[in-house]
């Protein structure tokens, strides 16, 4: 399996073009130990050939552009993309398909509930509707696996709810289990990988499986819980936002400790999380726990 992480920050991006934060403005003025980085995305092909992206960020466009793997080929309209699963209705995860709008078919696989926010609630993604066989909208369920080219899924919910966008009469009418799913996914030469970009918590019962993976992808968004309260003066502790942070006891990097999964990248990484600092403790502290940190452009096969 190739797994490509085409952009490994959190939503906004790094630098965030609103964001004035000492890490943003020193990417900016090039005095930053670490590079800048597109919004969360990641394609994976068991072939080379056909590649499916798991969510769709809105730096979509600009990914592709940067990944020669996912040019189009021939002398007409063509994509190696040939599908997208979306694990949850937020915007970093779903604004992306506007930019597949160009009359190519595409198999999106996302929850019922994702499905409707998508569909029903935002008459622009009919964009991806206009011509037949353009897009096939296609239902999953949390713990019922599918396969998309040659890869087997398995999904299942994680904790956090729909997104703020949505109506509460909306969400009376939806089933929380499918607001947010998790995947591991496994190719047929046995190879695994788990795609965990939000995380509350972790559950014990994960290190069974977690201990299976050759591959985590896990939820790298904050380093503290108070991260964007004391670096910007505002904003909601993570764990409000349905993020684990990294550090402290209750943290990640300690929940996790001692999981036989063989390659551990944080990714998903917010502009404020010191994690981006080469230069910074929490770097070191992250790479001595034997964990990476992702970035754009990064190629891994398992
Ligand atoms: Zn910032």
């Amino acid at each position: 399996m190739l797994v490509r992480v085409l952009g490994a920050a959190a939503g906004g991006a790094f630098p965030q073009w609103n964001c004035a934060c000492q890490q943003c403005q020193r990417s900016r003025s090039g005095t930053f130990a670490g590079q800048p980085r597109t919004q969360a995305q990641v394609a994976v092909s068991e072939d080379g050939v056909a590649w499916t992206l798991l969510n769709a960020s809105p730096d979509l466009r600009i990914q592709i552009e940067a990944t020669p793997q996912l040019w189009p080929t021939g002398n007409s309209l063509h994509s190696p993309i040939q599908s997208v699963v979306i694990t949850a209705a937020e915007a970093d995860t779903v604004a992306g398909l506007l930019s597949l709008r160009e009359f190519q078919p595409l198999d999106i696989y996302a929850t019922p509930s994702v499905l409707r926010i998508i569909r029903e609630d935002n008459s622009l993604f009919a964009l991806l509707d206009r011509v037949p066989r353009q897009a096939a909208w296609r239902e999953i369920q949390p713990n019922v696996p599918f396969s998309v080219a040659q890869l087997d899924y398995q999904p299942f919910s994680l904790p956090g709810g729909f997104p703020g966008f949505v109506t509460s009469s909306r969400k009376s009418e939806l089933d929380a289990s499918e607001a947010v799913i998790g995947l591991v996914i496994e190719s047929p030469t046995g190879a695994r990988m788990a795609y965990l970009p939000g995380v509350a918590n972790v559950e014990e019962s994960w290190r069974d499986w977690l201990d299976e993976c050759d591959l985590l992808l896990f939820d790298g968004t904050f380093w503290t819980d108070d991260e964007l309260c004391r670096v910007r003066g505002g904003g909601k502790p993570a764990s409000a936002m349905g993020h684990l942070p990294l550090s402290g006891p209750c943290g990640s990097l300690a929940a996790l400790s001692g999981i036989k999964c063989a390659r551990k990248i944080f990714f998903h990484i917010n502009n404020t999380n010191p994690i981006l600092d080469e230069s910074s403790a929490a770097y070191t502290e992250v790479l001595d726990a034997g964990w990476e940190v992702a970035r754009d452009g990064m190629e891994i096969r398992i």
